[in-house]
């Protein structure tokens, strides 16, 4: 009897240690990835579960909104979502939930809810977690109108709009085909509104884009509703030149190792006279295009605030070498070897000339950058910057305020430069366009200025 009760007792023991263990295991760990705030048109919901070998017993997610229930998931009917296993332990459950799918689902406040459960002890005990998500279905789509008139554009140059969205809170600009030029709050512009909506964003009509490229305004909010408005502009066709360029072996020796030299990405060594062609050819597509792909990233540094006033100085009493957009056809003893678009203007004065500021800005950059040698860019806000290759020396640094004509370094012929020049560029959203507009005192007036006063 005595042997018995131990047995039992021990027995007990056991379950209840085995109960108390058992309540320890891991519950299953739930993250609702999508959505975080909004539900709109067309919302995707994401959603991991984490358990030892992604056994579950029970996952069901449901949308509950105005007292009412709709599943989203189950287990027991997988069919509604896409199910991956993402690693052993873990799975992803993904289906839209937006309007389209859910055409009951009412504008306003809702809830995700979503619970996942194990059996553990032999599937005596279950461990199951809950996990949910407020969130606000929104459909109506945002509201984005010109304000300001008469936009002109030239091909390869710039234009700015005055436009109005709403909510405040919705990302918009201008779509040039598919290229995006983002707006900034009007305030950043010295706007003074009471519309909170108000935008102010540059844009351009690329060398190569086509004239009759379509150019629209465009918002979408947090919920992904989108919108697009037409807008009052007109295009104008402009002409480039077409150069002509003899590659000598002097500049060749001079150039290709210097910049090999900075450029290791780029994996190319000179040794004998044969490599020389060959790697010029690879500076001057595949270091070019690094170089642009540098230019758009740094582009993302730019100030909402339009840091610049007035037009832009050029290099005074330069000789223009070479203009924006100057097809050029390289030669190496009389063989057309490459050709080239030039995106910006070459500038000659004397050698080790003082470099100015174009305009008001802070220093994005000041180091070596692939063609253009010894280079700074300055951030003039709102997309704008500036740019000016080939110096012999620098005189400021990544983060200083510069203002209009502020010496920032000397002229010189480091990088892809055949003699002592300057390149100036200028950049909207890290793409090369026309300086002249924005040398030109009537240019800013008309395009710009204008439109910030009217
Ligand atoms: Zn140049």
């Amino acid at each position: 009897m005595r042997y018995v009760l131990a047995v039992v007792l021990v027995l007990g023991l056991a379950a209840g240690a085995a109960f108390v263990v058992s309540g320890r295991a891991v519950a299953p760990a739930i993250r609702i990835l999508q959505p975080t705030t909004f539900v709109g048109a067309d919302t995707t919901l994401d959603v991991t579960v984490e358990a030892p070998k992604s056994q579950l017993s029970r996952l069901d997610i449901v949308l509950e909104q105005n007292g009412k229930r709709t599943p989203l998931f189950s287990l027991a009917a997988p069919g509604t979502a896409a199910l991956t296993q993402e690693t052993a332990d873990r799975i992803r459950v993904s289906r839209p939930i937006g309007k389209r799918a859910l055409p009951d689902l009412q504008a306003g406040a809702a809830r995700i809810v979503v619970t996942a459960a194990r059996t553990v002890l032999f599937g005596l005990r279950t461990r199951e977690t809950t996990a949910a998500r407020d969130i606000t279905a929104r459909f109506t789509p945002p509201r984005i109108a010109a304000v300001s008139t008469h936009q002109y554009v030239n091909l390869g140059g710039s234009e700015m709009v005055v436009y109005s969205v709403s909510p405040p809170d919705a990302s918009s600009g201008v779509l040039v085909g598919d290229r995006f030029y983002p707006g900034y709050p009007a305030a950043g512009a010295g706007m003074k509104s009471s519309d909170p909506g108000l935008r102010v964003a540059f844009f351009a009509l690329l060398y190569d884009q086509d004239l009759t490229t379509p150019i629209r305004l465009v918002a979408r909010d947090e919920a992904g509703n989108q919108a697009q408005a037409p807008f009052d502009y007109k295009t104008f066709t402009k002409k480039f030149t077409r150069g002509r360029i003899e590659l000598t072996d002097d500049f060749l020796h001079r150039a290709v190792p210097q910049i090999l030299e900075h450029s290791p990405e780029l994996k190319v060594a000179v040794t004998s006279n044969e490599d020389y062609v060959p790697a010029f050819l690879k500076i001057n597509n595949d270091l070019r295009r690094i170089d642009a792909e540098k230019l758009v990233a740094l582009a993302k540094q730019t100030s909402p605030e339009m840091l610049w006033k007035g037009p832009f100085i050029p290099l005074g009493n330069a000789k223009v070498e070479s203009k924006f957009a100057d097809h050029r056809t390289y030669f190496y003893k009389g063989q057309e070897i490459d050709q080239q678009v030039h995106l910006g203007f070459d500038l000659a004065v004397t050698k080790q000339i003082p470099v100015k500021a174009g305009n008001d800005g802070r220093v994005v950059y000041a180091d070596y950058l692939g063609i253009y040698g010894n280079c700074v860019v300055i951030d003039h806000g709102m997309g704008v910057q500036s740019l000016y290759g080939h110096l012999s020396s620098i005189d400021v640094k990544p983060g200083e305020t510069v203002t209009r004509g502020q010496q920032i370094g000397r002229s010189g012929m480091t990088g892809l430069a055949g003699g002592d020049h300057l390149h100036f560029a200028i950049l909207l959203q890290g793409q090369p366009v026309n300086p002249v507009e924005w040398w030109d005192p009537h240019w800013v007036e008309d395009r710009v200025m204008r439109k910030l006063h009217e």
